[in-house]
């Protein structure tokens, strides 16, 4: 399913694994210590080998946990995606903690971050809606939002994909997407 954002600029949003995409980068929903984890993270260093960690450690190294909301890069290691984005997202109370606003942060920041780097593809999974407990429903208006604003504000980055793992996730961007779609005509 893809959605033109105009100036040949486009979300496009698929079932999938994330560890497969052939993207200029993939985003990993990543914790601030960078030490790897559970899902998607997990996924990650698995099929990408150990290169990834070890810049991974260099990085926390030189500069310490990762922010919320904030994103370094990588290599892909082994992945066809030359670079992995990492990115911590906020860990879901109740809505009142800022929440949307770190969300909306790792998406903005990955799109600049890539345009920086010269990317011009970017692969997403759903963030923190996983381990971190972010309900997929409200997660996802949140996530298409911010990347849509973020990728009208960049030169370089013409295509992200969201790669949604299972049914239920992939129903709730699908929403968010045609909803984005409409209130924007
Ligand atoms: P978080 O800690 O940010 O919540 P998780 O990895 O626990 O991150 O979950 C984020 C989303 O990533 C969930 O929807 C989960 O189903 C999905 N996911 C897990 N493995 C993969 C994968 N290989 N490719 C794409 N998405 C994945």
């Amino acid at each position: 399913m893809r959605f033109e954002l105009g100036g040949g600029k486009a979300i496009e949003l698929a079932r999938g694994d994330i560890t497969a995409e052939s993207t200029d980068a993939i985003v990993n929903a990543a914790n601030s210590s960078l030490m790897g984890g559970g899902g998607v993270d997990g996924a990650i260093h698995r099929a990408g080998g150990p290169a990834i960690l070890d810049e991974c450690k260099a990085i926390v190294a030189k500069q310490g946990y990762l922010e919320d909301g904030q994103v370094v890069a990588t290599t892909g290691g082994r992945l066809k995606a030359r670079y992995v984005l990492h990115t911590s997202g906020p860990v879901y109370e109740d809505g009142t903690f800022g929440e949307a606003e770190t969300l909306a942060s790792c998406y903005r920041e990955s799109i600049r971050l890539a345009d920086r780097m010269g990317l011009k593809t970017l692969a997403f999974p759903s963030i923190s809606t996983g381990t971190y407990g972010y309900p997929v429903h409200l997660a996802a208006p949140v996530a298409v939002a911010a990347l849509a604003e973020a990728m009208n504000g960049v030169e370089n980055v013409t295509l992200a994909r969201f790669i949604l793992f299972d049914d239920l996730t992939f129903a709730a961007y699908r929403d968010a997407a045609k909803a984005f779609a409409e209130d924007s005509r």
